[in-house]
């Protein structure tokens, strides 16, 4: 044993790098932050760029980013480039202008984009109101409206809708029951967000594999529903609705349990899910990710979720269609390095395209 100390020894002196106390203290990569990591890749691997995704696109997950005219067609110039058709986007979740004049916005490119509109809660204690918000509900449907989303729950209720948020409204809660059968009358899917990746409800501690991505993520679960429980309310929304299409977006959150997301999947036919903002929790885990997404290829959905600029498609192209090896995000909090999925073509097509496709025309 000694001898091997001997040997280490002498060979850090030959290399002119035996640590001395005073180097450690002055070694300049004790005081970095976890939140200024910004590693570089030195590996001399492929680096594909993706400009334009392979099949055409219909994307499922998107918001009001556009703020003006011009910016809308800035973005719809963007969608033809990068070879996206028509884009799915979402009223809720976005604190903006009310539906109709989101609607009148997007009218004149009305080719390029879906609406998406929320439940109105006002007043949904009473019957009154619950037939109120139905026939809101289809008076949307008639001005263009083909599903309802992005429905929101963190742990208090659905707090993305407007005009009146639903704080305590879980999505299996009785009062909204006619408005999840109304959605299956009018063939009107509910695309959904339900809790956060699991290690933002875990410890903020030196055990914490997202700890490096945001240490400010961590959701408090102290007078709110936890992961768990908010899992439980979806499933029961689902089973309960069997006629009503649910549409989890970014992978119901089990982008680390995808097995359980499979289960799900297996079990209840009106449930879809989309990929959404979740490259990075994704793409740091390719062959589990790639063999789940070939398995459940006529269920899954491609969504954005992330603005309207060409290089966070190019991006998503990357890790769906590539076989590239640690690669980061750009400009992203999220420093798992990530790895291409090189999904065959067929599942591609059926991601991008097809299951959309089916969706937004045979289910209505
Ligand atoms: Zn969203």
């Amino acid at each position: 044993m000694k001898k091997h100390i001997i040997l280490f020894a002498t060979i850090a002196l030959l290399a002119g790098c035996a640590p001395k106390e005073s180097d450690q203290q002055a070694n300049p990569a004790a005081g970095i932050l976890l939140k200024d990591f910004a590693p570089q890749v030195i590996n001399n691997i492929p680096q594909t760029h993706v400009e334009r995704a392979k099949f055409d696109i219909i994307d499922m997950h998107a918001h009001d980013y556009a703020s003006s005219e011009e910016e809308i067609a800035r973005w719809c110039k963007v969608m033809d480039e990068v070879g996206v058709l028509n884009t799915a986007i979402m009223h809720c979740s976005w604190i903006g202008r009310p539906f109709e004049e989101f609607v009148a916005a997007y009218a004149p490119f009305k080719d390029h984009f879906r609406f998406w509109c929320c439940f109105d809660y006002t007043d949904i204690d009473t019957p009154e109101g619950i037939a109120k918000a139905c026939e809101t509900l289809e008076r949307y449907h008639e001005m263009g409206a083909v599903g309802v989303g992005e429905l929101g729950d963190k742990g208090e209720g659905d707090t993305y809708a407007r005009p009146a948020d639903g704080k305590d409204i879980h999505i299996d809660d009785p009062r909204i029951k006619p408005l999840i059968e109304k959605c299956a009358e009018l063939k009107m899917p509910i695309s959904i967000h339900i809790a956060e990746p699991y290690w933002m409800y875990l410890p903020m501690d030196e055990t914490n594999d997202g700890l490096i991505n945001a240490v400010t993520w961590h959701v408090d679960t102290t007078n709110c529903y936890g992961y768990d429980k908010l899992m439980v309310t979806f499933e029961n929304a689902v089973r309960e609705n069997p006629n009503t299409l649910f549409i989890a977006c970014h992978y119901l959150n089990m982008t680390h349990d995808l097995p359980r997301l499979g289960a799900l999947l297996d079990k209840y036919p009106n449930l879809y899910f989309d990929i959404s903002a979740r490259v990075a929790e994704s793409a740091h885990t390719p062959r589990a990710t790639r063999e789940f997404l070939i398995k459940y290829q006529d269920r899954v959905l491609f969504g954005t979720d992330n603005g309207m600029e060409a290089p966070m498609y190019h991006t998503i192209f990357r890790v769906l269609e590539t076989n590239d090896e640690h690669f980061y995000m750009p400009e992203s909090e999220y420093h798992w390095a990530l790895s291409g999925f090189n999904l065959p073509d067929e599942v591609l097509k059926k991601l991008y395209h097809d299951n959309a496709y089916r969706i937004l025309t045979e289910y209505r």
